[in-house]
């Protein structure tokens, strides 16, 4: 090929929350090759080997094309085939069935679930089209089975959500310790930046804490295995230690923390209904929080002795005091990363809280080096999932639903009558699932995710849900993955550079791309997709009469009125001659659709700490870091001197609560829902794998990819297999309370098991491991704990 006939175009890349900028050529409307960018601050030059193969992505054998109906004689059957059928015949009967079901059974028959893969706007489209279009709550991300938990810690602890520091924190910290994270293999990039670090400055400290070894692991200088849910334990103990040592900080502690004892007693949220989360529903339980003193904390602590974390944890005790001095040696700058280990976590938000707690008691916080940093698995799970507002209890711009100030904010911005957004948080993932199964969802559109394969205990509540004969049950995507095998209707989606895009990275830089290349056949983006459903609802045929009545305007229009018309619909006409015109697969809407949105979203943010640029600037920018305040990213939040919106003479300002302190929560040890006994006797962990992408239904499309890991396996002892009569590769049954999947053992290779634990990584569709976990919550975060479940194996 003539190297010169390719185009090359700067994009994110399309999987993790890393958020590296890649290099994306083109040829003939397609991609033909990417390298990492090496003008992208975040990965330098560099890729993981995921990031590597971007360019195959998209060419699976099997993309989707065209809509597909389960049909029989003709009409649409629950139980029918999948027959090909056009866009107008999807769109319509996607119509006739949302519409039906508002009018039959209320707005809260219908749900939505997307997630962090969607972008900016697809996600921000999605939300008014739920919550001021069908006026439903019932709008999640995948996000809830990710990141929930470190959402409820940030805005317990600072009111506001996301990190305090960014990925420069690597290059000034002392020491790293990493709770539940193997960034190794989950955020390879930012690894090789730590492995710099560590390697160039060898009196740099990596500490990793796991329930296994993994590949992380291959760089402490502190390994620590330890008992599933031991860590707050471990974290409780580590401020005991600070106290007990004269490590605190009082002069940070007394200016910009206060200390509160919150105990949330709620409950799992596991069925049949948790008698703890019933309580709590008719206020039997104590929710509140006290304000305690810096004495009192002290005291609650205390219990938490050296002998005791060691002897719950199993972890020496000489590690685990050299783990606390990491944190109370006043010369060494700390970072601390953690992923699913933590949030994925029956406490999840409690464990978040602890850390920050560690952060707090020793003022190394919001300054470089210093850093509590909560790592996101998804591209957008900070920029799409959690910024416009697609949580169940959530508006744009971290406001909520609950709260009538900021229902009044949103409907302002949008244009709408008071009323229009409903006050009541909607359904959660899990309770998403559960009420398909019970018949209370009646229409449910998914977009971005596969939670067939992605959410938990399968077998039990996700796929009979969605079997249930009186739910209709739509799929967008670009693959027939497991979820869309399980639809009513598959909407074939333009994925990654098919379509024009802005992700929000883990350390909040918002990233822009064009599109490149047009999706094959009849595929569309799912932006495009919410644009024309909503053409074809009227607002008359959903909202309620008495909300009618307050804007009669809205009589005669249709829920793209709601979604883009009525906000800015002036603001960014397009036609031929705009300069931008060919770049549009949604251009026939006649008006430059993204832009719009984006600039009606960045609304809600502006001096309230979360502002973003216009529009135009992120297509010429390696993205920016909000809040962006006169063209100006903020690299380090809350810190004199660095973020715009501490005052000067302050020092440090937590402004996301009302007194500009930060919380330090007492928090006790709590059992998880589940654990080994003679029946069960293993703890089963799942996660992933470098080379495949959560639930693998792109990165499986690579050859290479999945040549290298084509199966999931379980990974267990050694000593444990040969107790059990089994050897490398047997295939075996792993059983739990809800179902079964079989699998061959391993006993070598990425991760070293200690004994009692297995792990079996979720990106296999051919072995559902998510048939037997466990669908149990933080009563907080409604975040679910994929890390801790009781199994047994039985030769096959
Ligand atoms: Fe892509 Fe994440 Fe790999 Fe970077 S580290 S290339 S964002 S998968």
């Amino acid at each position: 090929d003539d190297l010169t006939e390719l185009k090359w175009s700067k994009a994110p890349c399309r999987f993790c929350g890393t958020g590296c900028s890649v290099m994306v050529a083109t040829k003939n409307d397609r991609i033909v090759a990417t390298h990492g960018d090496n003008q992208a601050e975040v990965n330098r030059g560099l890729n993981c080997v995921k990031g590597y193969f971007l360019s195959k992505i998209l060419y699976g054998r099997d993309r989707l094309t065209q809509p597909l109906l389960r049909k029989r004689n003709g009409q649409y059957d629950k139980e029918g085939d999948f027959e090909p059928v056009s866009w107008d015949e999807a769109l319509d009967i996607m119509a006739e069935k949302f519409t039906r079901a508002i009018r039959e059974h209320g707005p809260e028959s219908v749900g939505m679930f997307g997630s962090g893969q969607w972008t900016v706007w697809e996600g921000y489209a999605a939300s008014k089209l739920m919550k001021a279009g069908f006026r439903s709550n019932n709008l999640d991300p995948n996000a809830r089975h990710c990141m929930a938990s470190a959402v409820g810690g940030f805005a317990r602890t600072f009111g506001m959500d996301e990190p305090m520091g960014v990925y420069d924190d690597i290059e000034h910290a002392d020491a790293f310790v990493l709770w539940g994270s193997n960034m190794a293999e989950m955020h390879p990039i930012l690894w090789t930046r730590v492995t710099d670090r560590r390697l160039s400055f060898p009196n740099t400290r990596v500490a990793v804490l796991s329930t296994y070894k993994h590949r992380s692991f291959d760089l402490a200088d502190l390994p620590m295995v330890m008992t599933p849910n031991a860590d707050i334990v471990i974290l409780n103990y580590i401020a005991n230690y600070i106290i007990q040592n004269d490590a605190v900080d009082r002069n940070f502690v007394d200016a910009h923390t206060h200390f509160v004892k919150g105990v949330e007693d709620i409950g799992y949220g596991l069925r049949p209904e948790d008698p703890r989360e019933l309580a709590a529903q008719n206020n039997q339980s104590p929710n509140e929080w006290e304000d305690m003193s810096f004495e009192q904390f002290a005291d609650y602590v205390r219990p938490y002795t050296l002998d005791r974390a060691a002897k719950e944890s199993n972890v020496p005790k000489n590690r685990l005091e050299e783990l606390a001095r990491l944190y109370a040696d006043p010369n060494k700058r700390v970072t601390t990363f953690w992923t699913m280990g933590v949030n994925q976590h029956t406490r999840g938000v409690w464990v978040n809280n602890l850390i920050y707690n560690l952060h707090l008691l020793t003022g190394k916080i919001a300054t470089p080096g210093n850093s509590p940093f909560s790592l996101t698995g998804q591209p957008s799970a900070c920029g799409t999932a959690r910024e416009v507002g697609t949580f169940s209890h959530r508006l744009p711009a971290g406001l909520v639903v609950a709260n009538e100030e900021h229902r009044a904010k949103a409907e302002k911005i949008w244009k709408l009558p008071a009323g229009t957004i409903p006050p009541k948080p909607g359904l959660h993932a899990v309770q998403q699932s559960r009420a398909l199964k019970d018949g209370v969802l009646k229409v449910y559109w998914t977009q971005v995710t596969n939670n067939i394969q992605a959410g938990p205990n399968t077998q039990q509540e996700t796929l009979p849900g969605w079997r249930n004969p009186e739910a209709f049950v739509i799929v967008s995507d670009i693959y027939p993955t497991a979820s869309a095998q399980a639809a009513d209707l598959i909407l074939p989606a333009a994925g990654w550079v098919e379509k024009e895009g802005a992700y929000g990275n883990a350390e909040r830089r918002t990233q822009f791309w064009h599109q490149l290349v047009n999706p094959p056949g009849d595929a569309r983006s799912d932006l495009w997709q919410t644009m024309a459903l909503a053409q074809r609802i009227k607002v008359a045929d959903v909202w309620p009469q008495e909300l009618l009545d307050q804007a009669p305007d809205m009589q005669d229009k249709t829920l793209y009125d709601i979604l883009y018309r009525n906000g800015q619909v002036d603001a960014y006409p397009l036609d031929e001659t705009h300069p931008d015109y060919d770049n549009f697969e949604a251009n026939e809407f006649g008006y430059y659709v993204q832009k719009g949105l984006f600039e009606e979203y960045r609304q809600f943010g502006l001096g309230k700490g979360k502002d973003l640029a216009e529009f135009d600037r992120y297509h010429q920018e390696r993205g920016l870091r909000w809040p962006v305040v006169n063209g100006q990213e903020t690299l380090w939040r809350y810190r004199e001197g660095s973020d715009p919106y501490v005052e000067a003479g302050t020092g440090f300002q937590f402004y996301g609560n009302p007194d500009n302190r930060a919380r330090i929560f007492a928090l006790p040890f709590e059992p998880p829902a589940e654990s080994p006994d003679e029946q069960y006797p293993f703890w089963l962990s799942t996660g992933r794998v470098i080379e495949h992408w959560h639930t693998g239904s792109m990165t499986q499309r690579v050859p290479e990819l999945h040549k290298a890991v084509p199966d999931a396996l379980v990974y267990m002892n050694n000593e444990d297999a040969r107790d059990q009569g089994f050897r490398r590769g047997s295939e075996v049954r792993l059983i739990s309370r809800r179902g079964e999947v079989r699998l061959r053992v391993e006993t070598r290779g990425r991760v070293s098991m200690p004994r009692g634990v297995v792990f079996v990584p979720f990106f296999d569709a051919r072995h559902l491991i998510n048939k037997v976990t466990l669908d149990a919550t933080d009563p907080i975060s409604k975040q679910t704990d994929f890390k801790k479940c009781a199994v047994r194996l039985e030769l096959v």
